[in-house]
């Protein structure tokens, strides 16, 4: 007989404010990680893709009609314009790795978690935050992406984005990145050893074995 082990995919949601390194944090957790047991889930932007970019892996690049398309026919988790960008997570395909028994990681903006949060509440939320703000606005500069204007816009909306925490369950501090890349995978471990309903189902079996 099999061990007892949980197969079902938990949705995992690791966001917090631009620059704070969720995506490289995302991307080594997948990188890490068992394809069969857990995926990034890629998302739809219309905004035009950066150097090195590839069209299906880092995001679906669409146009604003495809886009519009998509929300009419109810086809995404959530979606949310974020710098005068529309993103948004495709529904189907995180339902189907989830009913697959396969883990799903969503990297998204904050007003993104919060509508998956009123849609799956059963997702597992968690917040990276910079170490510092003097930090975060080095990260910003060195990305070399944006202008003055828009690092200093991102950072008065990570203070005010800041009082989204307490909605999450798990805060990660993002000032090593190996030591925040090992946060999270406890973290993943930790929801798979959670007690749920079906417990009783594995005590039943013990019993049939004496
Ligand atoms: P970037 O354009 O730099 O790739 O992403 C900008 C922001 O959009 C990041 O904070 C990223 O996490 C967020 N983002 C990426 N995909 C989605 C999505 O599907 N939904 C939402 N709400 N935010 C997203």
């Amino acid at each position: 007989m099999e061990a007892y082990a949980q197969h079902t995919g938990k949705l995992f949601i690791i966001s917090g404010p631009s620059g704070a390194g969720k995506g490289t944090i995302c991307k080594r957790l997948i990188e890490d990680s068992d394809p069969d047991r857990m995926e990034l889930s890629v998302s739809m932007t219309t905004r035009p893709p950066r150097k090195g970019e590839v069209d299906g892996v880092s995001y679906y690049f669409v146009t604003m009609e495809q886009f519009r398309e998509n929300v009419l026919a109810d086809g995404f988790l959530e979606h949310a314009e974020v710098y005068g960008n529309c993103y948004g997570t495709p529904k189907a395909k995180v339902i189907e790795k989830l009913e697959a028994g396969i883990d799903v990681v969503l990297e998204i903006d904050i007003q993104g978690a919060m509508n998956v949060k009123k849609a799956y509440p059963d997702g597992i939320f968690i917040f990276i935050l910079p170490p510092s703000m003097s930090i975060l606005r080095k990260r910003l500069t060195g990305r070399g992406t944006d202008s003055m204007d828009i690092i200093d816009m991102r950072l008065s909306k990570t203070l005010g984005e800041l009082s989204y925490i307490e909605e999450y369950d798990y805060v990660v501090v993002n000032g090593e990145l190996e030591e925040a890349v090992d946060r999270v995978k406890a973290i993943v471990v930790a929801e798979h050893s959670r007690v749920t309903e079906n417990i009783n189902e594995l005590i039943e079996r013990y019993k049939e074995e004496i």
